[in-house]
């Protein structure tokens, strides 16, 4: 559920970001938090890909849902291209939201697979947008409550 991999992507972002010197902790926080949704972009009915349907229309054929836009070769290469352009903690940024991304995914069952183009599948049983994701949701938001207070 996108409600899910933000919060959850804010909360990893909370988490790490005592590791960094950090700017702008904000500005931090907001790219950590779009790199947790981004990588639905691979899917058309997503949240996140039914803003941009056309490109995302596109990926989807190319690489299908869960594909190579929920893997680690593509987290790293956005990495790579942010380490670029912005320098590693930003590079980091992108890399912690993506990450929560994948292992959130990574509990349902339809799975990931993080190794892509290997087969290699992980998944669990956790459904999206059931009770047990929502009640995920209000236990990542307790969370994120009591790290920011
Ligand atoms: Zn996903």
């Amino acid at each position: 559920m996108f409600k899910t991999h933000l919060i959850f992507g804010i909360l990893a972002g909370l988490f790490f970001i005592e590791a960094f010197t950090i700017p702008n902790s904000l500005l931090f926080l907001a790219v950590v938090a779009f790199f947790s949704v981004f990588p639905d972009i691979d899917s058309y009915h997503s949240k996140i890909g039914g803003k941009v349907k056309p490109i995302s229309f596109i990926l989807n054929l190319l690489f299908g849902h869960r594909g190579f836009i929920h893997s680690l070769l593509f987290g790293f290469v956005i990495y790579g291209g942010t380490y670029f352009i912005f320098g590693s903690t930003w590079a980091a940024a992108t890399f912690i939201g993506f990450g929560s991304h994948l292992l959130l995914d990574s509990f349902t069952p339809d799975g990931t697979r993080p190794l892509f183009p290997f087969r290699t599948q992980i998944n669990g049983v956790v459904r999206s947008n059931t009770i047990v994701d929502y009640a995920l949701f209000f236990v990542f938001l307790a969370a994120v409550v009591w790290m920011l207070f």
